[in-house]
Formats: C-alpha cells, structure tokens, sequence
C-alpha cells in the first residue's frame, strides 16, 4: 500500500525526499513512476493531469497539496465519496501575510513611483498616509486572511473582513454574505482577495465591484486568478479607478508571453509565489492523515467538496 503524488510542476524530489525521511516505513511513489495504481491508497496532488486517479481503485483518501482545493474540482474524473483533505500550515499563514505587508508598504510608501522617478533622475517627494490611517478589507476570513488579518490589525492597520459568517476577531470588524459586500467594499483603502475560488466567488473581482471600490484604492489578489476578471481590472487600472493591484494568481500560470498585465505600469506581478508549501513543514499532517485513514480514525483538515472550499 501507498502514498502516490501527483503533481504536473512539484517534482524537484522534495515532496518524496519530506515523506520517506519521516516515514521510512510506509511506500512513497511519485506520478508518473507508479509501479501498481492498485496499491496507492493516499492522493496527495496539485494541478495533477485529470483523470489520473481513475487506475487506483483502492484509493481511500485525496489530499491537496496546498490550502486550495479548486485543482482537484478541475478533475471531472476525480474519484467521488472520498474523503479529502487539505494543508493548513503555521508556515503558510506567516508567508502569505509577511507577502500582503510589503505588497501594502510598497504601495503605501510610493516604491514604484519612485523607482520611476529614479530611471528618470527626478526627485519629487510625495506625502504618505500612515498605517493607522489606512483600511484594509480582506476578502475572506479563513485561515490565511484571518491570521493575515490578526497580523495587520496588530501593527496598527484598520482591518476589516468579509465572509460567508460572521467573524469574532479581536481588533477586525466582521462584514458578512452579499448583502454587506457593497459597505464592506466602499470603506477600504487596500482590498485583499483571500478567497477560494468556488461557483460563487468566481469573477467577484469584476466592473461592479471595481466601481464600489474607493476611487484610488488598491487591489491585491492572493486567491486565484479566476477570482479576476481581466478586462475589467486593465479598465478600472487604466481611468485611475484603482491606483494600482498587486497580482500574485492569474488565469494561465505561467502567465503568457505578450499578455497584456506585463506591460501595465501601475500593476505589480509575482509568481504564484505568496505563500508556498514547504514539504517538511507539512510533512507531518500527511502522514499523521495516513496513518489516521489507517487506523480508522478521524481525518483533520478535511474539507467540504460540496461547498467547494
Ligand atoms: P479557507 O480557510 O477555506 O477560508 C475561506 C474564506 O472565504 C472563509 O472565511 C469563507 O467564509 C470565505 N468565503 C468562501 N466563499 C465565500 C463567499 N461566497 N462569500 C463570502 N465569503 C466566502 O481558505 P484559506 O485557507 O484561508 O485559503 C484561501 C484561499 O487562498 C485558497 O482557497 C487559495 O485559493 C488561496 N491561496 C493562495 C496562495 C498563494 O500562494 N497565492 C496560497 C495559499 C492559498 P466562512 O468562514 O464564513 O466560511
């Protein structure tokens, strides 16, 4: 029996090299060297090629490889009526927020101007709001925006957040369902997407939305690039509806040569680089829902296919 991974772009060995370091005893295979289909019992995927769970007939439990779950809602040949379970990681929370504040400072400090000041040995200084000036909404309120709300808050930052429930966060005014989006948008000088991308969320960061924001505001998205609507954002970007966005997810990944946000000036673009899981980090909840499917025993992190996230 095995632990079988499954990723198109996670295959530089540390995912296997993080596994058979703790867990010496148990089998750990790597897509596309599986000797026997039959005898993987534990998906562990990320942007995995569809269809190829269909040959492990006795798979007993998929797990993503990261916080998100979309990649494996992609998969219309995603075995049905198993568990599945994601990574909630201390490491992952810590990246993505450390991320979010120098998106922030950077914007809030006027970098990007003066990077351009500087190509064309100009020196005008600009005023600057300071943190406890400024309001930031974040999208979201689950593990990554609600500890990257905690954090932000903690600095001094007037933080908001919106969610499907309502939220106890000390320090984090809690805006919930579609009804207060409108309110929650309108306040915010900085609006981070932290969302999952799911039937409902999909598209959110569109032409309405851009219009409800503060004229001048700034958007940072974390989520997923279907989460943008990409038109609609090069518009708000270019009438100066929105100051700038920071860009870390997009529709194709990589993004494709000659695609338009390469050359726009006030747009800031990374890598799908947030927040990267780090195989030993998460090594051990891996194998502790393994050994747990083994047992019989409840599975932690498990996540509601229904609901989507
Ligand atoms: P999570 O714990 O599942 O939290 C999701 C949050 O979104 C919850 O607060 C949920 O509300 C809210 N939500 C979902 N649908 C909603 C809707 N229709 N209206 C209002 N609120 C809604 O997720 P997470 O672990 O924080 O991760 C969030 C996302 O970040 C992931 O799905 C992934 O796409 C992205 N991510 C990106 C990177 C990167 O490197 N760029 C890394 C990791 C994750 P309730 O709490 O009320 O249910």
């Amino acid at each position: 029996m095995s632990i079988a991974i499954l990723s198109s772009d996670k295959t530089d060995g540390s995912w296997f090299k993080a596994l058979t370091d703790l867990a010496p005893d148990i089998a750990i295979e790597q897509w596309p060297n599986i000797d026997d289909a039959k005898r993987v019992e534990f998906a562990l995927c990320w942007q995995h090629q569809p269809g190829t769970l269909l040959p492990m007939v006795n798979l007993r439990c998929i797990c993503s490889m990261g916080a998100g779950i979309d990649h494996l809602l992609n998969d219309q040949q995603l075995p049905q009526g198993l568990p599945v379970v994601r990574l909630i990681d201390p490491l992952l929370c810590s990246s993505m927020f450390e991320y979010l504040l120098s998106a922030i400072m950077q914007q809030l400090r006027h970098w990007s101007h003066y990077r351009q000041q500087q190509r064309q040995e100009s020196w005008t200084p600009r005023l600057t709001a300071s943190i406890e000036q400024t309001k930031v909404g974040i999208l979201g309120l689950g593990e990554l925006g609600s500890y990257s709300a905690k954090r932000l808050a903690a600095i001094g930052f007037q933080l908001s957040g919106w969610s499907q429930s309502q939220k106890e966060i000390p320090g984090v005014a809690s805006y919930r369902g579609d009804a207060e989006l409108s309110a929650f948008i309108g306040e915010q000088d900085f609006i981070i997407c932290l969302l999952p991308l799911t039937a409902k969320t999909d598209g959110i960061l569109n032409h309405s939305l851009f219009q409800q924001m503060k004229a001048g505001s700034y958007l940072i998205n974390v989520g997923r690039g279907g989460h943008v609507v990409e038109k609609d954002l090069l518009a708000a970007l270019a009438s100066g509806q929105l100051a700038g966005a920071c860009l870390d997810v997009f529709q194709q990944e990589p993004l494709p040569s000659g695609h338009p946000f390469w050359r726009c000036d006030n747009l800031a673009l990374t890598p799908h680089c947030s927040s990267i899981t780090d195989p030993v980090s998460v090594a051990p909840q891996i194998i502790e829902n393994y050994r747990r499917m083994q047992e019989g025993r409840p599975l932690v992190n498990e996540v509601d296919m229904k609901r989507g996230y």
